[in-house]
């Protein structure tokens, strides 16, 4: 089974002064804070490379990840990403624009 295109937002950036379409990077980002952790999926501007991240979860204990992810996230598995690149609801939910196409 193949993945879902991977989504492009739209939202303001600061480096363009204006509305920008963001790409996934293609990396993870998670920094631990004694046992909890914060994830992101990092996003940039697709003009000017300014990055943005995207959060996944949020002050959650590792034992709660989806099984097998935590070491996705450390690896920047690109099977990962594609996933939760590709997880339409996921950023519709979080209010975000999505570009078209
Ligand atoms: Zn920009």
């Amino acid at each position: 089974m193949g993945y879902a295109k991977e989504c492009k937002i739209i939202r303001r950036c600061g480096g363009c002064g204006k509305k920008m379409v963001f790409e996934c990077a293609g990396k993870f980002r998670v920094n631990a804070n004694g046992r909890r952790l914060d994830v992101w999926l990092i996003y940039r501007c697709q003009r000017c490379g300014r990055t943005w991240n995207v959060p996944l979860f949020e002050r959650i204990s590792p034992e709660k990840l989806p099984a097998g992810q935590y070491e996705g996230f450390l690896d920047n598995d690109q099977e990962l990403v594609r996933q939760y690149a590709g997880d339409r609801g996921f950023f519709k939910g979080k209010g975000y624009e999505l570009a078209k196409g």
